[in-house]
């Protein structure tokens, strides 16, 4: 099939990008390889919630509602919410349908999927990360005979029940998730630096109030000085402050090995035996679909103008983090640079054939 733009992914920024291509007359597709819609949010534990209350975290056109009882929505809302704007907008989806490969074909870019091809004349990848977890190799990690999992496949905390858990990394995952195990398990946070809490009083609406300014400080092209990193990196939702006050939120120097039944530290003097390590690790862009065009540099990474690839502009990545534009991640900011995306393949695109 024929089509101006392609947008891989359906997840929040894709669905970003779908309204702002929506309103260009542009033709286009969304292909998301998930049988529901959603994206990541989906498959997130049962407890997550929104570090902020729904009407910071608005999608281009329409406002999350609010959660009837819940100041900061769960994740299920947020799917709720997802389903609803597509419907509303009516975004030309197609699932599932994985997107194996994307490669230049002269003037257009040529698409193989489990459902045939798609030929299209731009890309906006918005695959985001939650497929691809990164796991760090340590020693012993293929003789260690307990558990081991990572935050894509926790769902809560009543599967340790009794028994004794390592939570790796120093993150708003590890955190969260320690939180929730504590209260079932006996745990060890292991990190390879002391995680760095925030203010309690800072939450997602301060987090996403600061990026606001600090992109229309940018907007009129004045230095912006504001760099939100600096409070810290750990959220403090109401169960991360329960488990500090249970004096559990104590992070120890990361192990250097496992062995069959543990953790060690010093060359094996010390030890911890444990039934689970769930690797809180983080996560990489799922880019492999690219792998066949010439936009990756040395290190495997993608270097873009804004979300623009410096080596095939019919190209955009929307999503994977502050690289492809500020806070593009997150669900406000998706829509923000998606509409600058959008604005700019348009433009490249030129005039729709259906206009
Ligand atoms: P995704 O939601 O992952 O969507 C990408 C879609 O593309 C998926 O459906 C995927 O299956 C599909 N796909 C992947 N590869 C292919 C392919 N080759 N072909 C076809 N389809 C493909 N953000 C906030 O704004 N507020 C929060 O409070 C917040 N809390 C968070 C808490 C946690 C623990 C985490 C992990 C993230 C949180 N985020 C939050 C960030 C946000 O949820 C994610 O960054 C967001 O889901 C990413 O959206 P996306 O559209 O870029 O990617």
């Amino acid at each position: 099939m024929d089509v101006d733009v392609a947008v891989v992914g359906a997840g929040q920024a894709g669905l970003a990008a779908g309204y702002h291509l929506r309103r260009t007359g542009l033709d286009f597709v969304l292909l998301d390889d998930q049988p529901q819609p959603g994206g990541a949010w989906q498959h997130y534990w049962d407890s997550l919630r929104l570090f902020s209350p729904a009407a910071h975290s608005p999608l281009p056109g329409w406002w999350m509602p609010e959660q009837p009882g819940a100041e900061f929505p769960t994740a299920r809302h947020v799917v709720d919410y997802l389903s609803a704007y597509e419907q509303r907008y009516q975004l030309p989806i197609y699932r599932p349908v994985r997107v194996a490969t994307v490669h230049e074909r002269g003037p257009r870019l040529e698409l193989t999927t489990d459902q045939g091809l798609w030929r299209t004349r731009a890309v906006i990848s918005a695959t985001g990360t939650w497929s691809h977890p990164h796991v760090p190799r340590y020693p012993g990690g293929d003789t260690y005979q307990g558990r081991q999992l990572h935050t894509v496949h926790y769902r809560s905390g009543h599967e340790f029940e009794g028994q004794r858990v390592v939570i790796v990394g120093g993150g708003n995952s590890a955190a969260q998730i320690l939180a929730e195990v504590s209260q079932y398990a006996e745990t060890l946070w292991v990190a390879r630096r002391e995680p760095r809490f925030m203010p309690d009083d800072i939450d997602g609406r301060v987090l996403f109030d600061v990026a606001t300014r600090s992109m229309a400080t940018r907007a009129q092209g004045m230095d912006d000085t504001v760099d939100v990193s600096r409070l810290g990196d750990i959220v403090m939702v109401p169960s991360v402050r329960a488990a500090r006050s249970r004096g559990v939120l104590k992070a120890h120097p990361m192990f250097e090995a496992l062995t069959s039944t543990g953790v060690v530290w010093g060359q094996g003097r010390e030890q911890w035996a444990c039934d689970a390590v769930i690797w809180c690790t983080g996560f990489r862009p799922a880019l492999g679909h690219l792998a066949g065009m010439d936009l990756f540099d040395v290190s495997g990474h993608i270097p873009t103008t804004g979300t623009r690839a410096h080596h095939d502009p019919r190209v955009h990545l929307l999503g994977y983090g502050d690289w492809t534009g500020r806070a593009s991640s997150t669900i406000i900011g998706a829509g923000r640079t998606a509409k600058a995306a959008v604005r700019e393949l348009a433009e490249r695109v030129g005039p729709p054939r259906y206009p």
